[in-house]
């Protein structure tokens, strides 16, 4: 790749971002010239999110600032036209566990049969946040566990205004 060609995209839901999400983004910021986190704006999605698109962009804008050669943008297409029109040849996906292996494998497989020319990328979740998905944080906070170690200090903010019980 050209030096000035090495745009990454980070596509999720992202609802919301966590420290284990940041960890994958941070990582990818060092390794790529810029990183485009991506993140799904599909209002009619089934369950649909705790979070609007807005909100989930503003939480990762926010913590990622610091970094520089990140951007957040929400997107309603495929991810490839989506990287496509973005001029990036890489996906960055974080792995947790095998249990996440047979989907991303899966994934790859179709995104790769619909634009063969961008590679996807797979950085292994830190130890440290390994545990961490959106929709277990969700719980916790909806039972007044403490999100505080999981998320940015915002996002354990908004969690409890919207969906925290109080501990008595
Ligand atoms: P999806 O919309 O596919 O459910 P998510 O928004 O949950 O995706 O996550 C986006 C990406 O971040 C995925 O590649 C996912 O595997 C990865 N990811 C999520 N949580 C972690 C974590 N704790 N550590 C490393 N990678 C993670």
């Amino acid at each position: 790749m050209a030096p000035d060609n090495r745009i990454a995209v980070c596509p999720g839901s992202y609802d919301p971002v966590t420290n284990g999400h940041l960890d994958i983004i941070r990582r990818a910021s060092a390794m790529f010239d810029r990183v485009i986190v991506a993140v799904v704006n599909l209002p009619t999605r089934k369950g649909g999110t705790l979070f609007t698109a807005e909100e989930r962009v503003a939480f990762i804008s926010n913590a990622t600032a610091a970094l520089g050669n990140v951007q957040v943008e929400p997107f309603s297409v495929l991810t490839v036209d989506f990287a496509r029109a973005h001029g990036a040849k890489a996906i960055i996906r974080g792995l947790r566990a095998i249990s996440d292996f047979e989907y991303e494998l899966e994934l790859d497989q179709l995104n790769r049969a619909q634009a063969p020319e961008i590679e996807s990328v797979y950085l292994m979740a830190s130890a440290k946040y390994s545990f961490i998905r959106s929709s277990g944080v969700k719980e916790l906070a909806t039972f007044g566990g403490r999100i505080d170690e999981l998320v940015p200090e915002e996002v354990a903010v908004a969690l409890q205004e919207r969906i925290g019980r109080r501990r008595n």
